[in-house]
């Protein structure tokens, strides 16, 4: 099967030989026996680090490799006891980094899997979605515009068929494509206008092709490139942190190089300060920190695909918590994108149509179309012979004559809904694509995009030849000349169209989605292209509703609340798009804030600049439009969201800050193209992307906030200790211990953190902000002199109080490890003390600061453990004096906050008396 020239085949002879019925596609059995043959259709990626690389890893920090030279120094000493414990406390904080970094890359994996492209497949005679990795050669797939070829193929069916191969050839304009053969056996690749290749896009047209090869067999595997995924690319915040922690490298070592110095001027032996120094600087130097942020970035985003959010760039996440401006498709992502026909308006007549959803029950008001021929069955027939669309049951696709196959079965759509609605409303009158194509045939057609809002069929029959055309009213009473009424084709008066226009509006009012109907006659000889769609005759207007999501109208009341603009992008009627914006709270009080793709074409990008801000609604617009949008809005220092789903959306989902497209209905182009890919389509959902965009990034500020106070403590108590020349406070295993109970687990566990209620109530974060803007700055410096000062504090003062060293080192070190304990619920809020979070919210945070003390409670208290800590026992009153200075800070800064929030409150509640 590999390795012929398909492309000078006729294309019979092509399914003929790769086994396949071009109309049926093949069994699943065929199927299941090529896929044991040919493999899955993947290009072979490069693979991610090895688990025991990774874990390895964790040992080529500079300082940790010191550590461990001087600990085979320490055991060559004979202090067997004390480098097989820093051996230990090694290899544990090593699992701690590798649990990190691995949880994060697999995440990261699994994000892969779930943004892994679909394809469109004929099989056993039923069309249904697969993943494109199952595809086989012989299997039929089906194309449109904005789809990525999912492997190499030769095309049956092309329909105005346009593909962009410069994945492939370097050439950026789209070739076309059609189903002849060539002559040329040795034609280039990029001149087989018959063959479409793994990884080109259809930029337009649609169409049909017969998969040749997959996975590693295709031009895209041989040559083995392009591998689309999850682009691994650091966040702003990661790469600052990064730098961050350069710097803090470098004073670590400093300070650390004082301590052993004056330790060993003060006369302490060179190696046991050496190893206390390079122990400092292992606690010291924050190495977790970015694993621990790509962990908590990676958590955040495994949270935001439980609400249905799939991030494809990680930058995204950060940027989320500074969108100021969401602008949204209407259809699909503000409504529920499920049509149906409520109104037609024919013959001068305003027709009602009853009956739920897809189901094809209901009545027409005002009209009976089984018993009248003329205009209503003339609209219906082009309804449902201009529609790509199929009804289906439970899945099945049901044609006119098996319609009652699967009764029970709900009713549902495969295709585009607007035309789903169309084909319902057909069948309602009993009419069905599938009889009246017994006696006419389609012979080509002229595709919908959202430029031109229209789509055109031509139906050849025995002795005539038309054209079916629908799309939005104004684009279509444009190109009509005549009207189809009751009496036959008639010349279209200004005032008739007026009135029809009248009745589009009245339509769109009440939020209906309006298509014109319109036919011609053509000659046998006419040629199809645009000209088909020129003098045509208007038969009908067809009004349709898509209700409104209820949770996007919800979802709209946060964002205002969340200081977040929202904005409605929609190729709808002007009325339309006001009405279903007033229903959803976009636009409020009087007319404002609509602009339409024709005032827009009129503006220059500057006066958009200016009135930029005050407009809510787009309506009639094309995607060149939203690009405008996206720049003008950015040029007024907006961060931007833009949803897409059509292929020409793509520039503009590109370049909008937070590019967003649909997961059911956007097209692979636009999904690449984008940040982040809603599973559900669903306005809400973006909304829940920005709150947890906003709490990964204030979980990122607590671990900071947490970690770096506590380093500072660490730090500060021997550099006081050796500046004022006293012995050192802590011993090397001491400092490695700290820093392994508190800084390992709980700060992972402050990095899944809940969020704060008020999380949607604040404004969004300035992008160019710090992270320690805010105040963070000032809490970890303060909290981390503090801690710093009452360890030393506790060790003067049992010193004075006349215990032994080994008393007053178990006392400091205890100190040091509760005073962060008891720190890691300051950090659960910002603003508020831990008199008002709740404690036990975070399982984690319980259990890693329930592990920890129990950890350092059996070092104090387990005898062979306190050999090797060198620590012993503690009284009653050391204890006191311990759990006062540790805790003490957390209740007064508690209570502190306790009183200036309740006082607050009240104040701004009489204030809003
Ligand atoms: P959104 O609100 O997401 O922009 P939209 O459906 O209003 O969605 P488009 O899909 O670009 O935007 O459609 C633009 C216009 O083209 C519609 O308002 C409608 O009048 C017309 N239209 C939509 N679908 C079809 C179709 N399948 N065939 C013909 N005309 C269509």
């Amino acid at each position: 099967m590999r390795q012929q020239a398909w492309h000078v085949l006729p294309w019979l002879d092509v399914v003929k030989a790769l086994g396949v019925h071009p109309g049926k596609g093949l069994t699943p059995r065929e199927v299941s026996r090529r896929l044991g043959e040919v493999g899955t259709n993947i290009l072979e990626s490069k693979k991610g680090v090895h688990p025991v690389f990774l874990f390895l890893g964790q040992f080529k920090d500079f300082m940790v490799l010191v550590l461990l030279a001087a600990t085979i120094v320490s055991a060559l000493l004979g202090e067997i006891a004390d480098a097989v414990t820093i051996m230990a406390i090694l290899v544990l904080n090593a699992v701690l980094g590798f649990i990190q970094e691995y949880r994060a890359e697999r995440s990261i994996e699994s994000l892969k899997s779930l943004t892994a492209p679909e394809a469109r497949v004929l099989r056993d005679g039923l069309e249904s979605r697969i993943p494109a990795t199952e595809l086989v050669p012989g299997d039929i797939v089906l194309l449109e515009a904005g789809d990525r070829i999912p492997a190499d193929l030769r095309w049956i069916q092309a329909v105005n068929v346009e593909v962009e191969e410069s994945a492939l050839t370097g050439e950026s304009h789209p070739v076309a494509k059609r189903v002849a053969p060539l002559t040329d056996e040795l034609t280039p690749m990029a001149d087989r206008a018959n063959m479409g290749y793994m990884g080109t896009a259809l930029v337009a047209g649609r169409g049909a092709g017969v998969i040749v090869a997959t996975g590693m067999e295709t031009e895209m595997g041989i040559i083995a490139g392009m591998i689309q995924s999850v682009e691994e690319e650091e966040t702003p915040l990661q790469k600052r942190l990064a730098q961050l922690g350069k710097y803090l490298v470098v004073i670590s070592i400093a300070v650390c190089g004082i301590v052993v110095l004056t330790g060993i001027l003060r006369g302490e032996g060179v190696y046991k300060m050496f190893l206390a120094g390079v122990s400092l600087a292992v606690a010291a130097i924050p190495e977790g920190l970015p694993a621990i942020v790509t962990v908590a970035l990676a958590i955040g985003v495994q949270r935001m695909v439980k609400r249905k959010a799939i991030i494809r760039k990680l930058p995204a996440v950060e940027t989320l918590g500074c969108a100021t401006v969401i602008c949204s498709d209407k259809t699909g992502t503000l409504t529920q994108n499920e049509m149906t026909v409520r109104q037609i308006y024919t013959d001068r007549k305003m027709i009602v149509v009853t009956g739920q959803g897809y189901d094809p029950k209901g009545e027409f008001h005002g009209a009976d179309p089984l018993k009248e021929k003329g205009p209503l069955q003339n609209a219906l027939k082009i309804a449902s012979l201009c529609n790509n669309s199929s009804l289906t049951r439970k899945g099945v696709q049901v044609a006119g004559m098996f319609r009652s196959a699967g009764k029970e079965a709900p009713w549902g759509i495969e295709g585009d809904p607007t035309e789903g609605a169309l084909l319902v409303a057909a069948a309602k009158a009993g009419i069905w694509r599938e009889t009246l194509e017994r006696k006419e045939e389609r012979v080509g057609e002229i595709p919908f995009d959202s430029d031109r809002k229209r789509m055109s069929v031509i139906y050849k029959g025995r002795r005539e030849k038309n054209a079916y055309v629908k799309g939005a009213p104004d684009e279509i009473l444009r190109r009509c000349t005549h009207e189809l009424t009751g009496d036959g084709v008639v010349e279209l008066s200004e005032i008739r169209r007026r009135a029809i226009f009248r009745a589009n509006d009245e339509m769109a009012k009440k939020a209906l989605r309006v298509l014109a109907l319109a036919q011609k006659p053509l000659k046998e000889y006419e040629r199809v292209d645009e000209r088909v769609e020129e003098d045509l005759v208007f038969v009908s207007l067809m009004g349709m509703i898509d209700p409104p999501r209820t949770s996007a109208g919800k979802a709209i009341v946060v964002c205002r609340k969340a200081g977040i603009k929202p904005v409605m992008i929609t190729g709808d009627h002007r009325l339309t798009a006001e009405a279903v914006a007033r229903e959803l709270g976009i636009l409020k009080g009087n007319n404002g804030g609509i602009l339409t793709g024709v005032e827009l074409d009129k503006m220059s990008d500057e006066e958009l600049e200016k009135e930029v801000m005050d407009v809510s609604v787009y309506a009639r617009v094309t995607p060149k439009d939203k690009l405008r949008i996206v720049r003008a809005l950015k040029k007024n220092n907006q961060i931007v969201a833009m949803t897409g789903d059509g292929v020409n959306d793509a520039p503009a989902v590109k370049e909008a800050d937070i590019g967003i497209s649909m997961g059911k209905t956007g097209t692979d182009v636009t999904k690449e193209a984008s940040a982040m890919v809603l599973a559900d389509d669903n306005f809400a959902t973006i909304v829940a992307a920005v709150e947890e965009g906003r709490a990964i990034y204030d979980n990122i500020r607590k671990f900071i906030r947490y970690l770096l106070s506590c380093n500072i403590g660490e730090v500060l108590v021997m550099f006081l200790a050796a500046l004022i020349g006293l012995p050192l406070p802590l011993l090397a295993i001491q400092i490695l211990w700290v820093n392994l109970v508190t800084d390992g687990l709980p700060a992972m566990a402050l990095g899944v953190d809940g969020m704060d209620k008020d999380i949607m109530n604040r404004k969004p974060r300035e992008p160019g902000e710090s992270i320690f803007a805010r105040g963070l700055a000032r809490k970890i410096l303060t909290r981390g002199v503090i801690i710093g000062v009452g360890t030393l504090v506790v060790f003067v003062v049992a010193l004075l109080l006349g215990v032994n060293m080994l008393v007053a080192r178990t006392m400091a070190f205890t100190t040091l490890v509760f005073s962060q304990l008891f720190h890691v619920f300051d950090c659960k809020s910002e603003t508020r003390g831990i008199f008002e979070v709740n404690l036990f919210s975070n399982p984690y945070l319980i259990a890693a600061v329930a592990g920890s003390t129990i950890m350092q409670l059996s070092v104090i208290y387990f005898p062979p453990l306190q050999a090797i800590f060198k620590t012993t026992a503690l009284l009653g009153w050391q204890w006191g004096l311990i759990l006062l200075v540790a805790g003490g800070p957390s209740i007064l800064i508690g209570l502190y906050r306790l009183v200036r929030n309740t006082w607050h409150g009240k104040r701004t509640m009489v204030g809003a008396k």
